[in-house]
């Protein structure tokens, strides 16, 4: 089977793999229909992350359950099948509160790699959600986005407070950014204030229901977000982006006892002491737990109420992923899909 591998920064390969085999009898073995390359892949790509050796890459899909390990009981051969980017038990007690990406058990899903035809699905138990059956084409991308950057935008959103009568700013108009829009409008937001200077990403967020857009950035668009708020900052700010010039600035355009959801996975951030202790804001991130948001993201695409496949617009077969990691390097495309077939 295909599958792509990074072996230096820079250097990715759509390679001939072995074919994964069930390991535990929790595992179980997926045809990958559809897979994608996440903004985080760019990290240990760009070398701004350590590269393994030649390490196996992806960790979002949909795809058909294969063959199942003795101890699974919930999946069959033959489901369509949503899974987190994070395999988790969802029994344990932290699955249960609803931190199912913090899974005592949890299984990193880019350390198995899911840019490949088939993977092997640690914990499918818990981790994999059926759809109710076999997915319309065109809904392929909004289901293959629920898998990592539809819950990761649903999240920050859900830990920013966004709801009625609230102002939501949004920090970074990537993937996670634009379905963070989404997430906050259809979690009732009054006013979405989105920070981004590319006009079609704009266009993008307008499409999700942003009513604000901010070109400014670090403190002249924290500036700005204040003017657009009475001089009070927002309500909730998602961040989704990760460096210190987000994080800064998402913290400062939040109003005290305002919220700040933060999911942009963080590089070298450090945050002030003094100044935090002044903002009085919730900060509330991490790895989404994906696995809580699913059984409600693939109804509401199924019932065609969402839309956040729009945020894939370069699609390349798996042999070409190498291109799909340069556009989106590049910044040419803001999500590539990747097809196995
Ligand atoms: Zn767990």
């Amino acid at each position: 089977m295909l599958g792509v591998v990074l072996h230096a920064p820079g250097d990715v390969r759509t390679e001939e793999l072995a074919m994964p085999v069930v390991i535990e009898p929790t595992d179980a073995i997926i045809r990958v229909t559809a897979t994608c390359i996440c903004g985080s892949d760019l990290w240990p790509y760009r070398g701004i992350e350590a590269v393994r050796g030649p390490q196996r890459m992806g960790h979002e899909y949909i795809g058909v359950v294969e063959t199942v390990g003795d101890a699974v009981t919930l999946v069959k051969p033959g489901d369509h099948v949503v899974g987190s980017f994070v395999a988790s038990d969802n029994t344990c007690e932290i699955c249960r509160a609803g931190y199912q990406s913090r899974c005592v058990h949890q299984v990193m899903m880019g350390s198995v790699g899911t840019q490949a035809q088939y993977a092997r699905i640690p914990l499918a138990d818990g981790t994999l959600v059926p759809m109710p059956g076999q997915p319309p084409a065109d809904l392929v991308p909004s289901l293959l986005a629920a898998s990592d950057v539809l819950g990761t935008g649903w999240f920050a959103a859900a830990a920013a407070g966004a709801g009625p009568d609230k102002t939501v700013a949004v920090v970074g108009d990537g993937a996670v950014g634009l379905l963070g829009v989404l997430a906050a409008a259809q979690l009732g937001a009054e006013r979405i204030i989105v920070m981004s200077r590319h006009a079609d990403r704009q266009e993008l967020a307008r499409r999700f229901g942003a009513t604000d857009i901010v070109e400014e950035r670090g403190d002249e668009g924290v500036a700005r977000v204040r003017e657009l708020t009475g001089g009070l900052g927002v309500h909730s700010t998602i961040e989704a982006v990760g460096t210190q010039e987000s994080m800064d600035q998402a913290i400062r355009a939040t109003r005290p006892g305002g919220h700040v959801g933060f999911v942009g996975v963080s590089h070298d951030v450090s945050l002030d002491g003094l100044e935090l202790f002044f903002s009085s804001v919730h900060l509330h991130g991490g790895p989404a737990p994906v696995r809580r948001f699913l059984p409600e993201l693939i109804r509401l695409i199924w019932d065609r109420e969402i839309d956040p496949g729009a945020v894939f617009d370069l699609t390349l077969p798996l042999a070409d992923a190498a291109e799909g990691y340069r556009a989106m390097d590049e910044r040419r495309a803001t999500k590539v899909l990747l097809t196995t077939d």
